[in-house]
């Protein structure tokens, strides 16, 4: 055999704690190898295996990443090794990568793994030399591969590495926490108790904080801001159950207290659990209990977030590491839904900055190297906390209104709650107004009772953070004529609205819009008027995701999983119907991140040339072995032919070799309680609307934007773009960031006929 035909070679490593999500980064470096031309050998065990060789090393086919995106864990083990950290056990293992022809690794782990790669990339040429002068391996052997090309994904469940917004397995971790304390948070209701909670986070208080933000909880621990004494000497601990008491007083029946297992007190003095307990029952004389959540936040089926971007990850990885090579070892992470690459040294070092920071005490460093997005959300924790607002000032006070328009989406009552909380802590009055525009038009204006407009107060929002649906009502009606309009002015006029809020979709931007262009016939409409997206279809302009589209998302994967799971010994083909509209979001992502074998698409409506083509490609697949295949179809994926016809098509075509069904999701997918996703976007969002309101509220308007986040940022757009950035005859975005994806579910998917 000639050099040439010798396929380049990727070993590929699971380390250090497990994550959810690293088997679809697993699958997706497999597959998208073998799509071009390349071999990966699992390193089984972590570094132990790469130490051990023998067993631990072996070729990795297409087949061996089959059913494993819903797994958690790591298919492939993930240990420690103290050997490793050894020279002698570097020496074997660059041994045992020489032997298998491997010079191109790809380590998925937390900052110790990644720590471990950049030693053994920087120790490479050294060990090759010391193995050639032992005669351990051959000078040619040396000479083909004297440099180690490296990429690592974070995998950490903790956040606690920099060089991806989010690191594999948090999401997934979040929704074990949140899944959690919903769950206490019913009981301590029911009898009005104290529990204190123990999140993992040993020097990152990512999980503990937006569990905190998530679940409405009371109080929260974290190592990098530890309690402090207040400034006229109040001990922390006294403030702690002087906060729980208020809130009990002013209606909260549950009191939640959040610590990572990593919290200290001010000197850097571990604060345990227990110590928390005896305090609370100490000086609130009640029964406090403790839950410790330990490592069900590790286990379990990945989320849609964790599947995906460990799939995308995946797969960039493989085929950046197949593109030449890799100069210095890199990180790759996702930040505003774009790839990136970080120097390992680089991601490395700001980590270990905040470790230093940490030792040395210095908590403001430590907290404001962990960024913006974590130091605004504790801030705006600590504000949605309080059992009470501040006192409202005596000038400058506004008038505010929210109401929804559309289909529920989950995270609208998130949403609801922290604009509500946050413009009455500035000392604003703020309305909500029931059932949407409808609420406006058919509220009387000269009754003196008003059924429609409520006052917000502060308690009025107490648990609204986990609830699903809308609180205020949703409806999809909106003001058609010129009455419709001027009894909007007219109760506009009656509170005295000085800004206003629409939490929704397509209909709410479409009428906020309206409003806009007739500023010119009524002065109440000259305010600022401010969209904030949320709906599951994720159809709307000028943001990459809205609320709710995150929940649907899992609402379908959940499904289709079990839809999946039901096959087990059948040959069948399951043709899923999902929402969207006109818009293929949840068909796409739900395909990448259930492994569909196609998506079906209204950006791309499918012929009956596409049609026979998967038919011919299904038939065979089955032909060969095939046990089970999923088509997700978006509902308007095509004019005629639905999802009834299109799997009836496929049962009758098959020729025998498998069986067809239908399973339309409806309604499924918009229920439930928000996701953290979209319970940390409605945050982001809500918190931003409200500065919106504030930064035009009273000046000469007219100021009407809709917000959105767009790479790792909020971003506002004049309402007068709307229409230029949408396709208004199928009412979607256009060119959205990710129909690029569709590329990657069938790549993914589909197996090339000559490998
Ligand atoms: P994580 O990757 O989750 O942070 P660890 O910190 O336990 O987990 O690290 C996993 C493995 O990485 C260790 O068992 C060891 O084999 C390797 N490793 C960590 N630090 C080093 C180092 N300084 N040199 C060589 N290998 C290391």
């Amino acid at each position: 055999m000639s050099d040439l035909d010798i396929k380049k070679r990727i070993g590929v490593l699971t380390s250090g704690g497990d994550a959810p999500g690293m088997n679809a980064a697993l699958r997706a470096i497999v597959r998208h190898a073998v799509h071009l031309g390349a071999e990966v050998f699992f390193i089984k065990e972590g570094y132990i295996g790469l130490v051990q060789g023998g067993d631990h090393i072996c070729p990795a086919a297409w087949e061996d990443v089959s059913d494993m995106l819903q797994r958690g864990g790591t298919k492939i083990g993930a240990a420690r090794s103290k050997e490793f950290k050894e020279e002698s056990g570097q020496l074997k293992a660059a041994l045992n990568l020489l032997e298998h022809g491997i010079d191109r690794l790809i380590v998925i782990g937390g900052d110790g793994s990644l720590t471990g790669a950049q030693v053994l990339f920087s120790n490479w040429p050294t060990l090759v030399e010391k193995l050639t002068n032992d005669n351990r391996i051959s000078k040619e052997i040396a000479g083909k591969h004297p440099h180690l090309s490296i990429i690592g994904l974070i995998g950490s469940i903790d956040n606690d590495v920099y060089g991806s917004d989010l690191t594999i397995g948090v999401d997934t971790a979040l929704r074990r926490i949140l899944d959690a304390v919903d769950a206490i948070n019913s009981t301590a209701s029911s009898h009005q108790r104290t529990f204190v909670v123990e999140v993992m986070g040993n020097k990152c208080g990512y999980l503990a904080l937006m569990s905190a933000l998530m679940t409405g909880a009371d109080w929260v621990l974290i190592p990098e801001n530890p309690p402090r004494d207040s400034a006229g000497g109040t001990p922390w601990e006294d403030r702690m159950c002087e906060d729980i008491k208020t809130g009990r007083k002013a209606g909260r029946r549950a009191a939640i207290v959040i610590m990572a297992e990593g919290a200290t007190n001010a000197d850097g003095q571990k604060i345990t659990s227990s110590y928390i307990k005896d305090t609370l029952e100490k000086k609130l004389d009640e029964d406090v209990r403790v839950t410790i959540l330990g490592h069900v936040q590790r286990g379990g089926s990945p989320s849609a977030y964790d599947r995906n971007m460990s799939t995308i990850l995946g797969y960039n990885a493989a085929e950046k590491i197949l593109s030449g090579v890799i100069e210095k070892p890199m990180v790759i992470g996702l930040r505003g839904n774009i790839v990136t690459y970080t120097e390992i040294t680089e991601a490395l070092d700001v980590t270990r900055e905040i470790s230093e920071a940490l030792k040395n005490k210095e908590y403001d460093r430590a907290l404001n190297a962990r960024g913006e997005h974590m130091k605004n959300i504790y801030n705006i924790t600590h504000t949605l906390f309080k059992s009470k607002p501040n006192t409202p000032p005596k000038k400058n006070r506004f008038n505010f209104a929210v109401l929804h328009c559309g289909t529920q989406a989950p995270g609208m009552n998130t949403a609801v709650r922290v604009l509500v909380r946050l413009a009455l802590d500035q000392g604003h009055r703020i309305f909500g107004i029931r059932d949407g525009f409808n609420g406006l038009i058919t509220n009387d204006p000269n009754s003196r009772s008003s059924s429609k407009i409520i006052e917000m107060d502060w308690m009025k929002v107490n648990g609204w953070a986990s609830v699903g649906g809308a609180e205020l009502g949703t409806n999809l009606q909106v003001p058609k004529t010129p009455e419709d309009f001027q009894k909007i002015a007219q109760n506009l006029a009656k509170f005295n609205i000085n800004g206003l809020v629409m939490i929704g979709g397509w209909n709410g931007y479409q009428t906020a819009f309206d409003l806009f262009t007739r500023q010119g016939l009524f002065k109440e409409f000259r305010i600022p008027i401010v969209c904030v997206p949320a709906t599951i279809s994720n159809r709307l302009p000028g943001t990459e995701v809205s609320i709710g589209a995150d929940t649907a998302l899992n609402n379908i994967v959940e499904a289709v999983d079990k839809i999946k799971q039901s096959a087990v010994g059948l040959k069948r083909c399951f043709v899923t119907e999902v929402g969207g509209r006109y818009c293929g979001y949840l068909a796409l992502m739900s395909g990448l991140a259930t492994g569909a074998e196609r998506v079906y698409l209204p950006e791309y409506p499918f012929s009956l040339k596409t049609i026979q083509e998967d038919l011919d490609f299904l038939v065979s697949e089955f032909r060969e072995g095939r046990k089970v295949a999923s088509i997700i179809k978006n509902e308007n994926s095509h004019a005629s032919y639905n999802t009834i016809f299109l799997t009836t098509l496929l049962d009758q075509e098959s020729k025998g070799f498998f069986d067809a069904r239908p399973s339309i999701l409806g309604h499924l997918q918009e229920g439930g309680s928000p996701s953290p996703f979209d319970r940390i976007l409605a945050t982001r969002l809500a918190s931003a609307a409200l500065d919106f309101l504030l930064k035009y509220a009273g000046s000469d308007g007219p100021f009407c934007a809709f917000l959105g986040i767009n790479g790792r940022r909020i971003t506002e757009n004049n309402l007068n773009a709307f229409p230029a950035m949408v396709d208004t005859k199928f009412e979607r975005p256009l060119n959205p960031w990710w129909l690029k994806f569709q590329d990657i579910v069938i790549k993914l998917a589909c197996k090339p006929k000559d490998s």
